[in-house]
């Protein structure tokens, strides 16, 4: 073989970005379903193994469906998840989420053992409609004993579009969570 180990990691690298670009685009699709209904939410996220690439489930945000403000989408999927695979380790999986998580979801990532996270807008693009805590997704693994890879943003535009959507800036307007000032500063 001619090919050296340096270009096999390059052209795996390339087609690990293609397949991380289907199921996020397979994600984005999923979440806009939500905007058509009562309450659209621009939060998805699936959960894959990260060998097979056998999707175990998708979901979204249900923080105002369940009152409860823990439910984002990263949260449910990991709940579900664990359940459903009656262990609360999700090593060998990877999380797809439409919006890079938060600390509490990246914290969960951790917990559970994922070995990837791919998101698709960043904390800034949400921060732009709803309230946020700006502390990176990476900054989170990064200060954590677990090994997990953060990688994004994937498929930014297209995400983001969940989050302009007109149907959803309406719903923005009656979140708990809504943006009620702007920062004037610009953020990193
Ligand atoms: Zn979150």
């Amino acid at each position: 073989m001619d090919v050296t180990p340096a270009t096999s990691r390059r052209v795996s690298a390339k087609a690990q970005l293609a397949l991380d670009e289907v199921r996020m685009a397979a994600l984005a699709a999923f979440t806009a379903r939500s905007m058509k209904t009562e309450r659209p939410v621009p939060f998805g996220s699936s959960i894959y193994h990260t060998k097979t690439g056998e999707m175990l489930l998708q979901t979204l945000n249900a923080v105002a469906k369940e009152n409860d403000p823990s439910s984002h989408a990263e949260v449910k999927a990991i709940r579900l998840a664990t359940k459903k695979r009656k262990s609360p380790s999700l090593a060998g999986y990877t999380l797809y989420t439409t919006c890079e998580p938060c600390p509490m979801c990246m914290s969960t990532v951790l917990w559970a053992g994922l070995d990837r996270v791919v998101y698709g807008a960043t904390i800034e693009d949400a921060s732009n409609h709803c309230n946020q805590i700006h502390i990176h997704a990476v900054e989170v693994a990064e200060r954590s004993d677990m090994a997990c890879k953060v990688v994004g943003p994937v498929l930014r535009a297209q995400c983001y579009a969940l989050f302009t959507h007109p149907n959803m800036l309406r719903a923005f307007s009656t979140w708990t969570t809504r943006k009620t000032k702007f920062k004037t500063k610009s953020q990193k």
